[in-house]
């Protein structure tokens, strides 16, 4: 082992659905900065401590697949309180 090394090597490991790539010299929050890849192919730098606390477990496609059948273009739009056409009676 490399001397001087912070001592965390999350090198090629699975967290969720990213998989840790490459170690980044930028540093989040005093933590090694991680690139990791999304198991749909998305990249993201992650902070080693979101990854060993299971902060992060994807890109956020795993949450998007299921809405994604629905919201076909919807970007960036929170509001998904659509009022329900009340049948008059
Ligand atoms: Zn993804």
């Amino acid at each position: 082992m490399p001397v001087g090394h912070p001592g965390i090597d999350l090198m090629c490991q699975k967290f969720g659905r990213w998989r840790v790539v490459q170690e980044l010299s930028t540093r989040i929050h005093g933590q090694i900065a991680w690139l990791c890849k999304c198991d749909c192919g998305e990249e993201r730098t992650i902070g080693s401590g979101n990854l060993r606390r299971g902060l992060t477990k994807s890109c956020g496609c795993y949450r998007c697949d299921a809405a994604r059948k629905q919201m076909t273009g919807v970007t960036g739009d929170r509001h998904q309180d659509i009022p329900m056409a009340r049948t008059p009676t």
